[in-house]
């Protein structure tokens, strides 16, 4: 059985990943507003992931007869300054995410809940690639930092991201 400690850090968690999936579909809509009709389907695919994640914790909590509690989601910001200004912020929020994933594996080991030290290595690995791929792009926004072109080119390039459904869930391709 969960403990009630992990049981209540995993709900946080399920709230947090629907945080996440708020934020990137704030920042969706703020780049599609603005003309970067890339960058908002680079943010749509991402605000799709979160909720898997999202859902890969709801069906754990499940899978160990342990009730979802949905809590509100909080206020996320709408606009900014730029691409480059939405990367960094991306990636200032994915390491948070990453802060919280290794919290949950923390308390895990220290309860000895093997089960869920299993389930979270998924998460961890997937948090590597979130703040790689994240780094990445911040590094294409500053090349092309005032060239218009650039942003262009960026732009069209971020356009052909697809969505896959995480492969806990499944992982079929749309
Ligand atoms: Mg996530």
């Amino acid at each position: 059985m969960l403990s009630k400690k992990l049981h209540e850090a995993l709900n946080a968690q399920i709230n947090a990943e629907m945080w996440s999936a708020y934020l990137y579909l704030s920042m969706s809509l703020d780049a599609e507003v603005k003309g970067y009709k890339g960058i908002a389907n680079w943010f749509y695919v991402q605000f799709r992931e979160e909720q898997d994640h999202a859902r890969i914790f709801m069906n754990y909590l499940l899978s160990r007869d342990a009730a979802v509690s949905l809590q509100p989601i909080e206020t996320v910001r709408t606009s900014w300054a730029s691409p480059l200004e939405m990367f960094r912020d991306t990636l200032e929020h994915e390491q948070k995410v990453t802060a919280m994933i290794g919290n949950l594996a923390s308390i895990a080991a220290e309860e000895k809940d093997f089960a869920t030290s299993n389930m979270l290595v998924w998460f961890i690995d997937e948090q590597v690639e979130e703040e790689a791929s994240t780094r990445e792009k911040i590094g294409a926004c500053e090349a092309v930092e005032g060239n218009k072109f650039g942003l262009y080119m960026l732009d069209k390039e971020l356009a052909a991201r697809t969505y896959t459904q995480a492969s806990p869930l499944g992982s079929s391709a749309e």
